[in-house]
């Protein structure tokens, strides 16, 4: 007789709200008075390491509203990786699923920032290229309980298409960020996705529409449902978003209030770490109520500095919101 691990059973039984498939990159950021050239080495005024990757930001911020997380990944057997682990302890998101291996490092991203703020970025995905089908193998009686399961495109396309699968099996909801967005995406990614988030420029990839305005995004949304979404919201920055769905096809835009943004990095990934939120949460509210609300908490993470470290937790923000 096959026993699950403990652990699982324990997750299974409660039930997660919220489980990322994606990647983990540590943001090594160097500010200087230019980007060097070729041979050049030059002094910069300050350094930091910050916590990143499309996958874990939009888990960190579902987990700081109060879902019950886990993160399915890969990071290396080094510091990096350690570090990682604990970030997400340090956000009470399970790492029961966080995978060490020793054949490749933590994924990171080497960013120069110039005092214009323009910035040069190298990304080695690293680790997070070796997460596959035997970590979500392992993962699968885990997802029987969960509720939603967001997938991006950070870690292997293969692996993502998988995961989504495998959740819609289990009857899970999905969402899909198509980040960072590739031409041919498989066409499967687009049935799986019970709700399909990409921001202007992914839109505009995906389907050949230009998207500046509202109007566009209805038409973007249109076609990616005639692709076979349930669901489609395209975010529009300070304009918030829109949203349609096959049940009700007709765009409905969602605006934000306005805000002085300091620091937009990571307004995507948080504002879909809160539509997890809100569709584990509250699985009979609207679609545009929750992404009302999502705006809402996207909009504090723009008035801070940082990713992750300008993502809300629940006592940030107002009441109502729950
Ligand atoms: P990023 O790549 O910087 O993470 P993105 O391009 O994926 O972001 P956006 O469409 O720019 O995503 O922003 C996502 C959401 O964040 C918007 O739908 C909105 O709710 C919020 N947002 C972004 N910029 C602003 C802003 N200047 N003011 C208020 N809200 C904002």
């Amino acid at each position: 007789m096959y026993l699950l691990p403990l652990q699982v059973l324990d997750m299974a039984e409660g039930g997660l709200d919220v489980v990322v498939v994606g990647s983990c990159m540590t943001d090594l950021v160097s500010q200087a008075p230019r980007l060097p050239k070729a041979g050049e080495t030059i002094h910069g005024h300050k350094f930091f390491i910050g916590f990143g990757g499309k996958g874990a930001n939009q888990c960190v911020q579902a987990a700081r509203l109060g879902a019950k997380t886990a993160m399915l990944c890969k990071v290396g057997k080094d510091f990096f990786g350690d570090n990682y682990i604990q970030n997400f302890k340090n956000n009470g998101v399970s790492t029961e699923f966080v995978g060490q291996t020793d054949k490749a490092a933590t994924g990171a991203a080497s960013i120069i920032v110039n005092d214009a703020g323009e910035n040069a970025i190298v990304i080695v995905a690293g680790a997070n290229m070796l997460l596959g089908a035997e970590e979500l193998q392992r993962a699968w009686p885990a997802l029987g309980g969960t509720k939603v399961l967001v997938c991006q495109l950070e870690i292997s396309p293969d692996t993502s298409l998988q995961a989504l699968r495998m959740a819609r099996e289990r009857q899970v909801k999905t969402i899909f960020n198509p980040a960072p967005a590739i031409p041919d995406l498989h066409p499967d990614f687009y049935k799986a996705s019970d709700v399909f988030c990409c921001n202007e420029p992914e839109a505009e990839l995906l389907t050949g529409v230009a998207v500046g305005t509202v109007e566009d995004a209805g038409k973007v949304g249109a076609e990616l449902l005639r692709r076979g979404c349930g669901s489609v919201i395209v975010t529009l920055g300070p304009q918030g978003c829109v949203v349609v769905s096959s049940q009700d096809p007709s765009p409905r835009h969602v605006p934000t209030a306005p805000v002085t943004a300091v620091d937009t990095t990571g307004a995507g990934d948080s504002f879909i770490g809160a539509l997890a939120f809100y569709m584990a949460r509250y699985p009979t509210m609207p679609l545009e109520e929750m992404a009302r609300r999502a705006n809402q908490v996207a909009a504090v993470s723009v008035q801070a500095v940082g990713t992750q470290t300008s993502y809300p937790s629940r006592k940030d923000l107002p009441q109502e919101l729950f």
